[in-house]
Order: C-alpha cells, then sequence, then structure tokens
C-alpha cells in the first residue's frame, strides 16, 4: 500500500518540491501518493510549510508526522489541533548557507571592509586590522546553525563563546549555558551573533541591559529571528556608538515596513530574511527519510520539543 504524503505549502513550493520529493522517496524506497490534495482522514504525512492553508490538523486522523519544510517552528509549534509529531527542518544545504553568510558578515566587519569601501579617495591611508585570534565571537543558540558557524569560525582563528540552554561541549569553541552564561558570553562579544529560536523564552533576549553588557564598539549580527531583540534598545545603542554595526536579515514585522527606522540608519545593514533557505534536492532527501523512518517503526529526526518550543 502506498503511503500517502500531503503537500501543505504554497503552490510555489509545490512547483519547487514535487520532482526532487518524488526522485527522494523513490530512493528512499518508500512508494508513495504525494499530493496537493488528498482526503484528510486518508493522509499519513503532511509535508509543511506553516504559511499553507492547513491550520486545522484534527482531520488528519491517522497522520503519523507533520514533516516542517522550515528550520524555525513558531508559527505552528503552538498549534493546538496538531498532536502528531512535528519535525523541523534540518537541510545541510541549509546550514552551508548560514554558515556561508554568518562567516561572511563576521568577516566583513572583522576586517573593517566598509572603511575601505569608504576610501576610495586617492589617499594611502593604511589601517591594518586585528587578525581573527583577536577578535572574540560570540554565538547566542549553539544548535545546528549555531554548531556550524562556530566551528567554522573557530577554524578560521576567531575566538568562538557559544550559549545554549542545556550545558555542551563543542571543540574548538568556549560552551556556556544559563543566566550567568549569558552575561559572560555578552561580555566578550566583539561581534555577536542570534542564532536562538522564537519561543516565549527568547523575545528579547538583546534587550538594553544585554546590549550593555556588551563591549564598546561592538557589531550585532542576527540571521536568527526578529523578537529576539529589543529594536528601540539597539537603535539606541547604536546612536550612542555603543554597538558599532548591526546586520539583521529577520525581523518582527517581515517585510520590513519601508519607513522603518533600521532602512535608513546608516550603522545598520538589512538583508530581507536571506540569510539561508531551505533547499529542495537536500531537504526532499531528509523528508524522505523521515517517512522512511516512519514507516519502518524508527524514530524520527529532528523532532520538535513541543513544551521547549523548538
Ligand atoms: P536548533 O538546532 O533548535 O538550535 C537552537 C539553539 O538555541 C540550541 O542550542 C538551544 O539550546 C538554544 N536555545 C533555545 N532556547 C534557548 C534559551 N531559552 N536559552 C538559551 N539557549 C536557547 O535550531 P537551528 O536549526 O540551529 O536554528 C536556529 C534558528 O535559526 C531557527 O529557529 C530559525 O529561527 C533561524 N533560522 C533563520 C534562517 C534565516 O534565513 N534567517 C534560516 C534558518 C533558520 P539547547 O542546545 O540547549 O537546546
Amino acid at each position: 500500500m502506498p503511503v500517502n504524503v500531503l503537500f501543505a505549502a504554497t503552490e510555489e513550493r509545490w512547483h519547487d518540491y514535487e520532482t526532487p520529493l518524488r526522485t527522494a522517496l523513490e530512493e528512499a524506497g518508500v512508494t508513495a501518493t504525494l499530493a496537493t490534495d488528498l482526503p484528510p482522514e486518508e493522509v499519513d504525512y503532511i509535508v509543511y510549510a506553516p504559511n499553507s492553508d492547513v491550520q486545522d490538523f484534527t482531520p488528519f486522523t491517522r497522520c503519523k508526522a507533520v514533516l516542517n519544510l522550515w528550520a524555525g517552528v513558531e508559527n505552528i509549534v503552538g498549534n493546538p489541533t496538531l498532536t502528531q509529531p512535528l519535525a523541523r527542518m534540518v537541510d545541510p544545504s541549509l546550514t552551508q548557507g548560514m554558515v556561508e553568510w554568518v562567516t561572511g558578515h563576521v568577516l566583513r566587519h572583522h576586517l573593517d571592509i566598509d572603511f575601505f569601501l569608504a576610501r576610495q579617495n586617492g589617499k594611502w591611508e593604511r589601517y591594518i586590522p586585528p587578525i581573527a585570534s583577536e577578535r572574540p565571537v560570540t554565538i547566542l543558540g549553539m544548535g545546528e546553525l549555531g554548531t556550524a558557524c562556530g566551528q567554522a569560525l573557530a577554524a578560521l582563528g576567531f575566538p568562538v563563546t557559544g550559549w545554549s540552554r542545556s550545558p555542551k561541549q563543542i571543540e574548538g569553541v568556549t560552551c556556556l549555558h544559563g543566566t550567568e552564561g549569558l552575561t559572560r558570553a555578552l561580555a566578550r562579544a566583539q561581534i555577536l551573533v542570534l542564532l536562538l529560536p522564537k519561543t516565549p523564552e527568547t523575545e528579547s533576549t538583546l534587550d538594553a541591559a544585554a546590549l550593555d553588557a556588551m563591549p564598546e564598539g561592538a557589531v550585532v549580527i542576527n540571521p536568527g529571528r526578529g523578537p529576539l531583540i529589543d529594536d528601540d534598545a539597539l537603535l539606541a545603542a547604536l546612536d550612542r556608538g555603543h554597538i558599532r554595526h548591526a546586520t539583521l536579515d529577520v525581523f518582527r514585522e517581515e517585510p520590513l515596513p519601508a519607513d522603518h527606522p533600521y532602512w535608513a540608519h546608516p550603522q545598520v545593514t538589512v538583508t530581507p530574511h536571506i540569510a539561508s533557505e531551505t533547499r529542495p534536492d537536500t531537504a526532499s532527501r531528509v523528508i524522505a527519510e523521515n517517512i522512511r523512518r516512519g514507516e519502518e517503526g524508527e524514530p524520527f529526526l529532528h523532532l520538535v520539543d513541543r513544551d521547549q518550543g523548538y
């Protein structure tokens, strides 16, 4: 009997995913009926994007798992109708994209590339940036993405501190956790990268007190989620020069409204939530593997802890 897989995401995503998903399911040895429309009571798995039309999971009475296409699950994890296991997306290409985006923006600020871009004026003004070992970087959130970014930065020679909810040991990274760990992690953050999920606990992690705890002239890079930052506090810290620059990819409201002060601020770089994207070929293999596991009675990969919200 084929398993019935409902693809519940936008039409554009279906266009991107239909072929890779069919190929990946076949390669995983899963015989499946894959469609964007199936009778809910016959659906075995839902491949899901939180902006799909499916918001009530009650009719999906035999569904064994909901497989999210996105790494962030804040828009589905609290859905009271969802009783099925929920897996989030962990995609090697998404991770690689984030490593490249974070490393690129860290190096921009570390090497002060903007300084030289602004001085193409015929004057031979020498200024030697420090080397990586002299530029401590802190990453808040040491999950799939934070760990990969931390290890890449450590490999370049940056002293990397990572902060997470639970204690960790990651080669090449000083790992801290808890409230006291956060203060220590911030105090050494000449460059701070936010890779926490959005949960009630992480809301405004970077507030006025946290910004004050950072060294003078530090840089903030946020590819995590907009609500991790208290925007007014960040703007105030930028205005008084305590924070040298903020590179922001995610915002409380997206698209970022055209009149938002971030757009015009000379010390802010806005990118439109492009730090990293799930890629259909590799993500389809992750989804197919989870369906294979479900069918063979093996535990699902990348399950969300509903109580923790990520
Ligand atoms: P993940 O594997 O779930 O890792 C989350 C990390 O945050 C873990 O280290 C976790 O600690 C830590 N954490 C969670 N709550 C915490 C708290 N209250 N205090 C301290 N640490 C806490 O997630 P991921 O795959 O790395 O993704 C991280 C986030 O990146 C996603 O949730 C999403 O918002 C964002 N993202 C953005 C883009 C983009 O294009 N901008 C793309 C993909 C993802 P433990 O290790 O102790 O559990």
